[in-house]
């Protein structure tokens, strides 16, 4: 695999580059303002290396999920304007993706330029699962740049148009934030030093049964919080009210717990609330006592003692995936709990997931306490699973 700092040693300036980036940042639902920008701090690295070489930089990236035409509420526009604050130069957005206004723009550019494309996800061929349909956006984006280069780790597990096809098409290379993504999971899968323990969290046991799967063998501790440990509760017999299950899952998570023996930790109590609110009566209750009519969005603090525990030996430690609800008020201990525990560890601390990473700004904790803090959830847990990544591996041609 070509890394960008190889393509600039061979010359750059005055060459149209298409980086695609990964600048999917939260937006607040109401304002639509950018609640996090951590994505595009990440991507600068890369683009201020390629704009410092005198390249012409055409930026693709998608945000949400628009459903495959432009939306306005799924625009680039805040995200241009908050890089154009970052690089200190005002990046134009293109008004489309790869149309005749982008192209007039790009044929625009001076050297060390930067143009931002509008969400490739206005496009419906982008995610489109026919090679040609993909094949016919990847010729139009292909067609606005010399070289590509792919720096949106957070994207690479996706087989689309402008992270996998348009590769097939330019010479490419992987950005700065790829390329230390890969040096960082590596370590995770190659003979990490014990213990290694993983915590997972988020909200959807099937988002992470795979992960699970994988890690089992390998890991010391596995320590289980979020939406999912409700099916693994539920899979020992026990009443979970109305928190997340998935009820199709609980035969899975039987097995997972009886082949992992002790390895799995679960919450001992949990905090569970009237309804699902900032506002909601909450309170804290065991593992084997909740109540029938309220909903869990959190561990409680006897939990977090225990994961805190378990964290506190160990030497390698990933973690992907809220334990709780961070986002509401009530249900940010458990969350802020683990942060902490993991930010203590004295060894490789990796922070993967979107949300998870968000987490660690929101709550205010020191970014720099953490060995790592990936920008890509799925990438990273489908990378640690072993699959192959097709972005990655189109790079790798
Ligand atoms: P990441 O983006 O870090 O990979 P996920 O997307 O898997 O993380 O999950 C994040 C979401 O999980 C958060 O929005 C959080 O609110 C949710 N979550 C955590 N705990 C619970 C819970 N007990 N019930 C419902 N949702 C939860
Ligand atoms: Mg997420």
């Amino acid at each position: 695999m070509r890394s960008v700092d190889e393509l600039i040693a061979d010359g750059v300036s005055g060459r149209r580059v298409l980086l695609r980036a990964d600048l999917n940042v939260p937006l607040d639902k109401k304002t639509g303002a950018i609640t996090d920008d951590g994505r595009i701090r990440a991507s600068l690295p890369t683009l201020q290396a390629l704009q410092a070489a005198g390249a012409r930089v055409v930026v693709a990236a998608h945000l949400g999920r628009p459903k495959g035409a432009p939306d306005p509420q799924f625009s680039l526009a805040p995200v241009a304007a908050r890089l154009g604050e970052m690089l200190g130069a005002p990046v134009t957005l293109a008004g489309d993706v790869a149309g005749t206004d982008a192209t007039a723009k790009v044929a625009g550019l001076a050297d060390g330029d930067v143009l931002m494309l509008e969400n490739v996800r206005f496009e419906a061929a982008e995610t489109s699962k026919d090679d040609a349909v993909r094949g016919e956006l990847a010729d139009r984006l292909a067609a606005l740049a010399d070289l590509y280069v792919d720096d949106a780790f957070g994207a690479v597990h996706r087989k689309h148009a402008s992270v996998y096809d348009v590769a097939l098409r330019l010479p490419h290379a992987a950005g700065r934030l790829v390329a230390r993504e890969l040096d960082v999971l590596t370590r995770l899968t190659e003979s990490p030093e014990r213990p290694y323990v993983v915590v997972l969290g988020g909200s959807k046991v099937s988002d992470k049964l795979g992960v699970i799967e994988a890690l089992l063998p390998r890991v010391d501790k596995l320590l289980i919080g979020g939406g999912m440990t409700y099916t693994f509760l539920a899979a020992q017999g026990l009443e979970v009210g109305k928190s997340l299950l998935e009820a199709d899952q609980v035969d899975t998570c039987r097995r997972l717990l009886a082949e992992a023996g002790d390895r799995i930790v679960l919450p001992v109590d949990l905090v569970s609330a009237t309804e699902f609110s900032a506002e909601a009566t909450t309170r804290v209750v065991p593992f084997d006592a909740i109540p029938a009519d309220e909903e869990c969005l959190d561990i409680g603090p006897r939990s977090i003692e225990l994961f805190t525990e378990q964290l506190a030996g160990a030497r390698t430690v990933f973690w992907n995936g809220p334990v709780g609800v961070f986002e509401l008020a009530p249900f940010q201990a458990g969350t802020r709990g683990v942060a902490q525990a993991v930010a203590a560890v004295d060894g490789l601390s990796v922070v993967g997931g979107g949300d998870s990473a968000a987490s660690v700004r929101t709550l205010g904790l020191d970014e720099a306490a953490y060995g790592h803090i990936s920008t890509g959830g799925g990438a990273s847990l489908e990378f640690l699973e072993g699959r192959e990544l097709p972005g990655l591996a189109v790079l790798a041609d």
